[in-house]
């Protein structure tokens, strides 16, 4: 079914929407980020949310798109900024536009060929995510960093090749400052 014209609400300084919201806790990211010991600690001490994002729910059909608010919290797992699992699209050759309305941090997109990018996202910033390229949200800030993205409505999310292979680099605070670094666990296969 294709869908009718229809308003959704969408907090500027939150993200929040009448939409129905998934939250990813620090249960929830094992074997995600780098310091494995580190995030026990974080489930054990409170079990911080790590991100929300919100789903539209209806029928994916191509004709349609999808979208929503990603909201990551601020805070680290060791040296490794809070981030999203990130995820290819399951059919692989689809795009997505995420608009930052606020917070700041970074869009880590990877190849399956093994090209990599990491683009600034601040308030006002849109990042491109070209076809065939994975992309998470990393917040290097200290507010919640704040997107709303858009992608054809059909794409679908596959989470476990990054679950398995993880991403080819990480961005961890050294001295202060967000820095990219490859990722210790990438593995190839
Ligand atoms: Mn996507």
């Amino acid at each position: 079914m294709i869908m009718k014209p229809f308003l959704s609400d969408f907090d500027l300084k939150t993200g929040a929407t009448n939409e129905k919201v998934t939250s990813r806790y620090a249960e929830n990211m094992k074997g995600m980020f780098a310091d494995d010991a580190a995030l026990e600690e974080l489930v054990k001490s409170g079990n911080s949310k790590i991100y929300d994002f919100t789903e539209m729910g209806f029928e994916e059909v191509m004709q349609d798109l999808l979208y929503g608010t990603s909201i990551t919290y601020p805070g680290k797992v060791g040296n490794e900024y809070f981030m999203t699992k990130g995820h290819f699209h399951t059919i692989l050759d689809t795009a997505e536009v995420y608009y930052c309305l606020s917070g700041e941090g970074y869009m880590l997109m990877e190849t399956p060929e093994g090209e990599w990018a990491a683009e600034k996202l601040s308030a006002g910033k849109a990042v491109y995510v070209p076809a065939r390229w994975a992309h998470r949200s990393i917040n290097t800030g200290n507010t919640p960093l704040i997107t709303f993205f858009c992608f054809r409505a059909d794409a679908g999310h596959d989470y476990g090749t990054i679950e398995t292979k993880g991403f080819r680099k990480l961005i961890v605070e050294q001295d202060g400052k967000p820095v990219i670094i490859d990722n210790p666990k990438w593995r190839s296969e």
